[in-house]
């Protein structure tokens, strides 16, 4: 069973001691109900029993404290393949609950890749008494350009600072222990990250900038002093660790999307399996069923990918930065095909998703959100770009990955190094993987990548069109689309390969059916861009293939993967 299903959780990935971490958040929500579960989120209620449940079972604690401030537990650690499940689930019942727990992920980034050590310690203690934390790093007027940050740090001349300016979408900040906040320094003009506290002087909480129960702040800091005390790090260090816990928090946005589309999955699919019109269950409409089986098949890949994708931050060094690709992948790919997966499941149950009672009704508003945090599909699309050239044509030898799930502590992602040089990352060869396959819809798939490739000669080779095309982003968005969807495929297969129990042939056949669509259809996306050249659209056009059908195989999937799950899951009420 790939999917989550909170009724039969039973994590072979886990030492016995995080899995029950997990079976009682699990317990939580579903004694919480449904019914409160929505009245909560209609009435916007600030999530006080989730916090209480959390900081009784020390779960931000354990969860997120490393190892060297645990004080010897060896639960207590940074574990990036439990951290998923958390996140996973934490979604699963409603993006709220994931996001105090994804902004306290954030906040915390600056103080363990920091150099403060009593800040560590002091963390560690809060985090122990139940303390959630905060990241502030948006301005009202700057959103991607962090250059432009207006947030300021004057030195007063006693050796403190006063800081003076706002912050705005800052998940956490009426609450946190602590608030990581990103300025620049007057006197020096360096970037700074300093921990602010809500309850010190001079922190004022101006207002909730969104309508739900989060609370995604604005606060002003009039005057605030910050001592040594309080400073995380300083210029290129501070610079670094802004972007390096982007580097991780991303990562759980793709958990988050797989979370609410699994619950989501169940609720739909129940509904059109009960629903009868005409005399017949609406599941036995092919459309519906063709609806049901892509939304599946791309729910399954969104997961597997996802997990394929943590055994590389696992592993991740100074030397193999392969995550630099997979990661953005997770948030950026993985969110937007949640995007598409509840859209089909939209256009199963119809009115039904709008009712007030549904969990399917948060899923429509929570799953867009994705997508659009911790920088877009744009910024994350433009930093893919840059590992075109090395990715397709310049491979580097490493190491086989394994499965990556043994209780350690991940150390190299607060020791990430410098942000800069990823031009010059390489990857193992992508055609080592899909070496491994040869079903008729991997071998058109395998095609259409080959002609990608003499699409990518041609366009180097033709100088004019090149000095043009790299200006435009909106045409290497595109581009990028197609690279991304062959590492989609490539970690897939490195996936199955690792659980050869959890995806059969046919499972993988039916995905790579919806991949070889999706590849002819960013075909002609490229296609109609204004600057493609009649040698690109030509290859363009040579990309459109289509997926060899196989019914049998779609029925199969139908009557063994997908009908099954019609009652497997339903919250308790
Ligand atoms: C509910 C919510 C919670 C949030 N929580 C937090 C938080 O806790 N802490 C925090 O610091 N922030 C938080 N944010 C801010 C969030 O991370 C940003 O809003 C998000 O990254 C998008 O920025 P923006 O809307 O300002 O877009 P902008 O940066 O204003 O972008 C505008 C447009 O320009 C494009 N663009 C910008 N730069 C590039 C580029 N380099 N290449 C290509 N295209 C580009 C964008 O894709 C977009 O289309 C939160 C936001 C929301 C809505």
């Amino acid at each position: 069973m790939i999917l989550l299903n909170p009724k039969s959780y039973a994590p072979k990935h886990l030492d016995a001691e995080s899995a029950e971490l997990m079976r009682k958040t699990i317990a939580f929500f579903e004694a919480k109900g449904k019914v409160r579960l929505k009245k909560d989120d209609r009435e916007r209620v600030w999530y006080a029993d989730f916090l209480e449940f959390v900081a009784k079972e020390r779960i931000f604690s354990k969860l997120l404290t490393p190892s060297q401030y645990a004080e010897g537990d060896p639960a207590t650690r940074w574990d990036t393949a439990r951290n998923c499940d958390f996140s996973e689930i934490t979604a699963f019942y409603a993006l709220h609950y994931w996001y105090t727990w994804q902004v306290s992920i954030l906040g915390l980034g600056p103080i363990w890749m920091g150099t403060n050590e009593a800040a560590k310690t002091k963390t560690a203690a809060l985090l122990k008494e139940g303390g959630i934390f905060a990241f502030g790093l948006s301005e009202r007027a700057h959103g991607a350009d962090l250059y432009s940050t207006e947030l300021t740090l004057a030195p007063k001349g006693d050796g403190t600072w006063v800081a003076n300016g706002s912050k705005y979408y800052i998940g956490n900040a009426n609450e946190a222990a602590l608030v990581s906040t990103f300025a620049k320094k007057t006197d020096t003009g360096e970037f700074v990250f300093f921990a602010a506290n809500p309850k010190q002087p001079g922190y004022e909480l101006v207002q909730n900038v969104v309508n739900v129960q989060s609370y995604v702040a604005e606060y002003r800091l009039h005057d605030c002093r910050v001592t040594d005390e309080d400073i995380l790090s300083t210029g290129q260090d501070a610079w670094d660790s802004a972007l390096n816990t982007v580097n991780v928090g991303k990562f759980n946005l793709g958990w988050a999307s797989i979370g609410i589309c699994t619950h989501a999955f169940y609720e739909a699919l129940k509904h059109a399996e009960n629903r009868v019109l005409y005399g017949k269950h609406v599941t036995e409409f092919p459309h519906v069923r063709q609806l049901l089986v892509d939304a599946y098949c791309r729910l399954v890949t969104m997961k597997c990918f996802a997990r394929r994708a943590s055994d590389y931050m696992r592993t991740a060094s100074a030397e193999d930065r392969r995550y630099l690709l997979f990661n953005p992948m997770v948030k950026m790919k993985v969110t937007t095909q949640g995007e598409q997966v509840i859209d089909l499941l939209w256009d199963v149950i119809a009115a039904k998703g709008f009712e007030k009672d549904t969990y399917f009704e948060i899923a429509t508003r929570d799953i867009r959100a994705l997508p659009k945090l911790e920088g877009t599909v744009h910024v994350n699309m433009a930093l893919i770009v840059k590992f075109m050239k090395n990715y397709f044509f310049n491979p580097g030898t490493f190491p086989e990955i394994p499965s990556v799930h043994e209780a350690r502590n991940d150390d190299f992602l607060f020791h990430q190094g410098e942000t800069k040089g990823l031009g010059k990352i390489q990857f193992h060869d992508f055609q080592l993987a899909y070496a491994k396959v040869s079903t008729p819809n991997v071998t058109v798939f395998k095609k259409q990548i080959d002609v990608f490739k003499q699409f990518l000669i041609a366009s180097v080779s033709d100088p004019s069109a090149t000095a043009l095309q790299q200006k435009d982003i909106d045409f290497l968005l595109s581009l990028g689309e197609v690279l991304t969807l062959v590492a989609y495929g490539q970690l897939l297969i490195e996936y199955r390969e690792l659980h050869r129990d959890e995806l059969s042939d046919d499972l993988l056949e039916q995905i790579f059916d919806f991949m070889v669509r999706d590849f002819s259809k960013f075909a002609l996306q490229l296609f109609s861009k204004p600057t493609s050249t009649p040698r690109q659209m030509e290859l363009c056009q040579r990309m459109m293939m289509k997926p060899p059908a196989d019914p049998g195989r779609f029925q199969r999937i139908w009557d063994e993967h997908v009908h099954p799950l019609c009652d497997a899951y339903e919250m308790s009420p």
